[in-house]
Parts: C-alpha cells; sequence; structure tokens
C-alpha cells in the first residue's frame, strides 16, 4: 500500500489523480489532500478517500469547512497547513499539482521530508531545478514526471545509457493558434485560447501552450530532470498529440511513446513505477486515426518559447523572474487586461531588467519572484 498526499487534490491534475488512485483501492492510501479555495469539492473528496489531513490554504475557506464538518480528519488552513500536509508523516509520495511558484515551498517541504515527488508542478524545476534537484539526491528520494511529454521521455529512456541519448524530442500540439501570424493574434479572446484542439486542462496551462511559454517551460524541465544540455533539447510540433515525445539515440535510433491524451495514464505511471499497471483509459485505434504531421515551431510569432529557451541557457534567477512574470501576464489576459501577444512584452522586459544571480537559495528564489511580480504589474500599468 503507497500513501500518497496529493497537493492541489481540486484541480485538473489532483481529480484525475484520485480517479486513478478510486481505480487501485488496493494499491494506494490518500494520506493528505490540499486544495485553494475548492471547500466543497474537498469536502466530497474527505468524505470518499478520508485522508488524516486536508488543508485548504485559504483561510476563509478553511473556517468555512471546519464550522460543518464533523469527520475524524483534520482541517487545516493557510500556507502552514499545506507544508504540514506537504511533510506529513505517513505519506511515500506526494502528487505536486499546485499552480505555479506557489508550488515550490510545499516540493521543498516534501523532500526536506524525505518524500518522494510525482511532479505535475512544472513551475517547481523552471524556477529552482538546481535547487530542488540537489535536495532530492541528498535525500535519496525520486522525483518522477507527471508532465505527459517529461513521462514520454522517462518512459524512451527506460534501459538506456543517458550518454548515448542524443536529443530528446519534446512534442508540443501548437495550441489553438498555430499557424496562425502575428497580425491574426492581435486581437485573440481569452475564449478562443481556450479552446485547446487536443488536451483539457487548467485555464493557466492552457494560455501557456496557445502562448508556446508552456512547451517553453517545459523545454526547462527536461533540462533538470534528464541532465540534458539545452542544444540536445528540441521542440517538434505535432498538432495531433498522439506522440508524446520521443528520445533520439546515437546510433540514429528514435524511441517514441505514444498514447490518446489522457493524463492518468502518465499519473498513474509515476505513482505506480517501475510497475504497469492494467488500465482502462481508451486504447489507440490505429485504424481510425488522423495522419501523424510534424513540423517545426514558429519562433518569430510565438516567442515564448525562445524566451524560455534563452533564460534557461542564461541559468541562475532568470527562469525563476521570466516564470514570475509569464504568471502575472497570464492572470492579467485572463481578466481581459493585457493582449495576448503582449504577454511576450511582460516576460521580455523583465528578463532584461534585472541582473543573473547564481546558485541560489530558497529565500533569494523568493526575493526574484517577488521583484519580478511588482516589476511586471508596473508594467502592466503602462502596458496594458
Ligand atoms: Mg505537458
Amino acid at each position: 500500500m503507497k500513501n500518497i498526499a496529493i497537493l492541489g487534490s481540486t484541480g485538473s491534475i489532483g481529480t484525475q489523480t484520485l480517479d486513478v488512485v478510486r481505480t487501485h483501492p488496493e494499491l494506494f492510501h490518500v494520506s493528505a489532500l490540499a486544495a485553494h479555495t475548492s471547500d466543497v469539492l474537498l469536502e466530497s473528496q474527505i468524505e470518499e478517500f478520508h485522508p488524516a489531513l486536508a488543508v485548504l490554504t485559504d483561510n476563509a475557506a478553511a473556517s468555512r469547512l471546519q464550522q460543518r464538518y464533523r469527520g475524524n480528519t483534520e482541517i487545516l488552513g493557510g500556507k502552514e497547513g499545506l507544508l504540514k500536509a506537504a511533510a506529513f508523516p505517513a505519506t511515500d509520495t506526494v502528487v505536486t499539482s499546485l499552480m505555479g511558484f506557489a508550488g515550490l515551498a510545499p516540493t521543498m517541504a516534501a523532500l526536506d521530508a524525505g518524500k518522494n515527488i510525482a511532479l505535475a508542478n512544472k513551475e517547481t524545476l523552471v524556477v529552482a531545478g538546481e535547487l530542488v534537484m540537489r535536495r532530492a539526491k541528498e535525500q535519496g528520494v525520486s522525483i518522477l514526471p507527471v508532465d505527459s511529454e517529461h513521462c514520454a521521455l522517462f518512459q524512451c529512456l527506460q534501459g538506456e545509457q543517458r550518454d548515448t541519448v542524443e536529443k530528446l524530442l519534446l512534442t508540443c500540439s501548437g495550441g489553438p493558434f498555430r499557424g496562425r501570424s502575428r497580425e491574426e493574434l492581435q486581437g485573440v479572446s481569452v475564449m478562443d485560447c481556450l479552446q485547446h484542439p487536443t488536451w483539457s486542462m487548467g485555464k493557466k496551462i492552457t494560455v501557456d501552450s496557445a502562448t508556446l511559454v508552456n512547451k517553453g517551460l517545459e523545454v526547462i524541465e527536461a533540462h533538470w530532470l534528464y541532465a540534458m544540455p539545452y542544444d540536445q533539447i528540441q521542440v517538434v510540433v505535432h498538432p495531433q498529440s498522439v506522440v508524446h515525445s520521443m528520445v533520439a539515440y546515437r546510433d540514429g535510433a528514435v524511441m517514441a511513446q505514444l498514447g490518446t491524451p489522457d493524463m492518468r495514464l502518465p499519473i498513474q505511471y509515476a505513482l505506480t513505477y517501475p510497475t504497469r499497471m492494467s488500465s482502462e483509459f481508451s486504447r489507440l485505434d490505429f485504424w481510425n486515426m488522423p495522419d501523424l504531421t510534424f513540423e517545426r515551431p514558429n519562433t518569430d510569432v510565438f516567442r515564448g518559447l525562445q524566451l524560455a529557451y534563452d533564460a534557461g541557457r542564461a541559468g541562475g534567477t532568470l527562469p525563476c523572474v521570466l516564470n514570475a512574470a509569464n504568471e502575472v501576464a497570464v492572470e492579467a489576459f485572463l481578466q481581459g487586461r493585457l493582449s495576448f501577444l503582449a504577454i511576450y512584452d511582460i516576460i521580455e522586459q523583465t528578463v532584461a531588467r534585472r541582473t543573473n544571480r547564481f546558485h541560489p537559495s530558497l529565500e533569494i528564489l523568493c526575493e526574484e519572484d517577488a521583484w519580478a511580480r511588482r516589476y511586471a504589474g508596473e508594467l502592466l500599468e503602462r502596458l496594458g
């Protein structure tokens, strides 16, 4: 029996993780759950899965639930509650599916407490890859990717020697605006953006997929997970999202992982690795499959990818600054306060303004994140 804590249990990845748990009650027990504000959904999760601890980081939501709940689960609120859920003693593996920079501190707390991580919060590695990978190594715990592309890479790397890898090939659907020119992107709305062609996800990541910032963040994530130089990580646009990513080896062989676009497969693999469990997930139907196509990403229009490569190559605190500026810009876009293309301007100008700092501690990263949010906020006033 594996004890699992889920941070972000009411979001897209969190609820799908509970789907996996539900189908394998003999394998998993839920020890702790944490969410932000969704007290009603969290309460129904508590009733179904009986964790020892449940947390709402929003204090008002936490006290709402504390007032009406009469069961045995301990209910806590705030950031301290979240850190407690991350380090909860009975847990073996923590699924980190919080959104954005907010996932970093609880992931570090989980690592400090010696937990294995099933990582769905890519921003953690973007912001603090060096720190997080070092801490995991010191603690002798594993960080297994839940991100579909990185799970695909992980599967394609099984049983191979790392120094025989020529390239990691990260596939990318291209998002809802693939093929459009800059002019055609001028007036796109939030609604246009949220119509992702192949995957159904949370709002922030759906906007990131449209800007290709998501793919840029994934390049940085892959760099840290697999200790691969940026020159050996290549993005391939593949609109059908059937090939989830590939690894090219030095003899010319390319290994690919294919599947339907269902996040429950990477979640289950991360939780049961090295065992492959049976599943009821839908199967690929080769007789009714669209033609699989591959193309080069257009980085002149979708500048997010190049901005992320540049920040990743620079290293230090710049990926943290890029991430914070993106979070601020995406939030403003979702609120209708910023145009789609101006997301890139906010990111670019914020990163250009800041001097890099190398080998940052968690404290320094928090400082840089706060600075970048302030600065991006000021830019918004001017550009928005
Ligand atoms: Mg992904």
